[in-house]
């Protein structure tokens, strides 16, 4: 589903995100990337879509260069990589309906998506996404009116109402409390395991990693320093 061969990015500062990285990611995988702040687990998955650019190495989704992909390749790869952040990135003022479709095609900035005019389908598949998350009937909400667990379960649904294969999910509940943490990690959990979606996600909790991951993976400084089932993964890594 997801490969990296020999992946190492350099900012342009000159400071060393990765060093030579080779994974490979199943389709079903539940992935946790650990490491402390600054161990290189964001530049990994922003690596994955290529929201930089990487120095060496290659990238491959579902078989399909991504680092060398241009234009409607390109568009097209992305479309199968749903992305969550821990501040969300939802569009505040606007409503859960049009969050969660915007990562649909032709959903950008269209005068029909200003207005708020969407296709019966396409209400219907973000009610179903919605819905997965425990929220259907926040839809017509402005996303800036919900607690913070509910703006992350908007950013699921619209990963969801985006038919993503991979769901990557960058630090998804730093910003939550105890309780919220476990039921974002419990939706990301039951979306996995009743959809499929292979998901990427870096936490910074060792504990947290364990209960929720098929498979853990360590960075240090940039490197590779664990690969392998949750058993075995120290608190080191
Ligand atoms: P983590 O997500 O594990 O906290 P990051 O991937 O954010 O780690 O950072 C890895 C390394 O790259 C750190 O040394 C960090 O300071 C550096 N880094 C991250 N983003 C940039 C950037 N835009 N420019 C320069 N260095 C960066
Ligand atoms: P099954 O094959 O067991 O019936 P699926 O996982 O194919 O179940 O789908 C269950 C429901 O979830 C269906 O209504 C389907 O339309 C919906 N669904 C499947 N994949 C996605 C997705 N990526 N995003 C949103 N809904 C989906």
């Amino acid at each position: 589903m997801i490969e990296m061969q020999n992946v190492s990015k350099m900012y342009p500062n000159g400071t060393i995100g990765l060093k030579d990285i080779n994974l490979s990611f199943d389709k079903g995988e539940f992935i946790v990337i650990v490491g402390r702040s600054g161990a290189g687990k964001s530049t990994l998955l922003r690596s994955i879509n290529r929201l930089h650019e990487i120095s060496e190495g290659d990238i491959r989704i579902d078989n399909r260069s991504i680092t060398k992909a241009k234009g409607k390749e390109l568009r097209s790869i992305r479309r199968d990589v749903g992305m969550i952040f821990q501040n969300f990135n939802l569009v505040k003022r606007a409503t859960v309906m049009r969050n969660v479709l915007s990562g649909r095609v032709g959903y950008h900035s269209t005068l029909r998506t200003v207005l708020g005019l969407f296709p019966k389908a396409d209400q219907q598949l973000a009610y179903n996404a919605l819905q997965r998350v425990g929220i259907g009937e926040k839809a017509w909400t402005r996303a800036d009116q919900l607690s913070g667990g509910q703006q992350q379960r908007v950013s699921i649904a619209r990963a969801l109402a985006q038919e993503a294969k991979i769901i990557l999910a960058d630090e998804p509940v730093a910003s939550l409390d105890p309780m919220t943490t476990r039921q974002v990690m419990d939706d990301l959990r039951r979306i996995n395991q009743e959809l499929g979606i292979t998901m990427v996600v870096n936490l910074h909790f060792i504990d947290l990693a364990r209960e929720y991951a098929t498979r853990i993976v360590g960075l240090r400084a940039g490197e590779l320093v664990y690969d392998g089932p949750v058993e075995e993964a120290t608190d080191e890594v």
